[in-house]
């Protein structure tokens, strides 16, 4: 690290909390954990204040789609300020959020979809939980009626008070035990009987239950685990049978990451509710939504001021600025295929992971959907943080990438180059052999 960094790490330090991070070590001192101080970037890479480039392989934690500084997406934002930033949407239209909700009501895997904007994947999910509990009690479901949700070993949904009590995934939010409220478990994807498992829970308990939550094909923080699509498509059928909601969270699986826009299309769900955002704003500002069916919709229709209101907004909801940037990033989705850039470059991907790391002795596993990959390493002992070191060879290496315990994640942009991701599987290469 040299002068520049270290002043700013100091100032950082100073009056930043990172999110994740034990700031009594931030600064560390060992060199190999030492933070990057970005000040812009290029492309796919970040440049940190001393003039040095990383490409960005976990996509700034799996947001960024088509790159950092996209001119269309740049100019988008720009024009959007020349005529607001934002209005609330609470009782009131902004026109822009309007041309978004009808592109987006084009894509999404819902029937007749109405939005529920807001800023963070976790909002998304807790909006759904809301809606969930609310149709029921607006259907007149009794106290003790559709009241649960069921939700899978090794799920995440955000860190809220809400979305941890879904989750499962441990992050260290044990300690928030006496907060989270009951949920029904069943087995993640990892487990081969998953399905019957969850099954048995639908239809033995379907008359608590409120919904079923599920993150389609891949938990991706549970450490990139992917699931039977036929068996995730099952999931919805037996929800749909049993009567009970499906709430799908595509925020990290969403535009376009396993190489289909929603990874409910490959899985043939057509879940109630839909919670998508990280990629939606092509990774340039914090919007996401909940999206809910027609169905889920018009439960809330009721007397003005009435108890079926879903009285729930937030202040940022359906920001101006953001839907401009969005708006314009499902138009270059389309335009530029980035779908197909997903698959060919996922398969030349899985092609170069299979021969360079496949047979490698710091590997056990490696998972993949699209340009979603887990690459699970074995260390010989527990304590010794192989994913930590090895994403810190990376990153001296100049490609930034950051694991999940010992699964070291590549999450690149959409737009990724054949040339890239070989980069990418030769630097985690060289820093899997110095850990041997
Ligand atoms: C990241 C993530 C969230 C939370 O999104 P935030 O924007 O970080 O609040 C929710 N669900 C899934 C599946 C995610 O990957």
């Amino acid at each position: 690290m040299n002068e520049t960094s270290r002043g700013w790490l100091e100032r950082d330090a100073a009056v930043v909390w990172h999110g994740f991070t034990q700031m009594a070590s931030f600064l560390g001192g060992e060199a190999s954990r030492a933070p990057l101080m970005i000040e812009r970037a290029e492309g796919r890479e970040l440049i940190d204040v001393d003039g040095n480039r990383y490409l960005d392989a976990i996509s700034s934690l799996w947001v960024t789609t088509l790159g950092h500084r996209v001119p269309e997406l740049d100019r988008a934002l720009i024009d959007q300020v020349g005529r607001i930033a934002h209005s609330t949407l609470l009782g009131n239209g902004n026109t822009v959020v309007v041309h978004l909700a009808e592109a987006l009501s084009r894509v999404v895997p819902v029937e007749s979809p109405h939005f529920l904007f807001a800023s963070d994947g976790a909002s998304a999910v807790e909006q759904a939980l809301k809606v969930a509990f609310q149709y029921w009690r607006n259907k007149g479901a009794g106290a003790g009626e559709h009241r649960l949700f069921l939700a899978l070993g090794g799920a995440y949904h955000g860190d809220t008070t809400g979305a941890i009590s879904l989750g499962d995934s441990g992050f260290e939010s044990a300690v928030f035990d006496p907060l989270k409220f009951e949920v029904l478990r069943s087995p993640g994807y990892g487990d081969p009987d998953w399905l019957a498992a969850a099954a048995k829970v639908i239809e033995s308990r379907s008359g608590e239950l409120a919904a079923v939550v599920v993150e389609p094909l891949v938990q991706a923080a549970g450490g990139m685990v992917v699931g039977d699509p036929h068996q995730v498509g099952e999931l919805g059928q037996l929800c749909h049978d049993a009567g009970v909601l499906l709430i799908a969270d595509e925020v990290a699986t969403g535009f376009g990451r396993t190489g289909a826009m929603f990874a409910s299309e490959i899985c043939g769900l057509r879940p109630d509710l839909l919670c998508i955002g990280k990629g939606l704003t092509g990774g340039y500002l914090p919007m996401s939504a909940t999206a809910a069916s027609a169905k889920v919709y018009e439960a809330f229709f009721g007397d003005d001021l009435g108890p079926e209101t879903l009285y729930h907004g937030h202040s940022y909801g359906g920001n101006a600025l953001a839907a401009a940037v969005a708006l314009k990033h499902l138009e270059l989705m389309e335009s530029r295929h980035v779908l197909d850039n997903v698959r060919s470059g996922a398969d030349h991907l899985a092609g170069s992971l299979a021969g360079s790391l496949a047979d490698h002795l710091a590997v056990k596993a490696i998972r993949q959907q699209g340009l979603m990959v887990g690459v699970e390493l074995s260390p010989p002992v527990e304590g010794l943080r192989w994913g930590r070191r090895a994403c810190a060879g990376a990153t001296r290496r100049g490609v930034l990438l950051r694991p999940l315990g010992d699964v070291v994640v590549i999450m690149p942009p959409l737009t990724i180059t054949t040339g890239e991701i070989d980069r990418i599987v030769a630097v985690l290469v060289e820093s899997l052999d110095e850990l041997l």
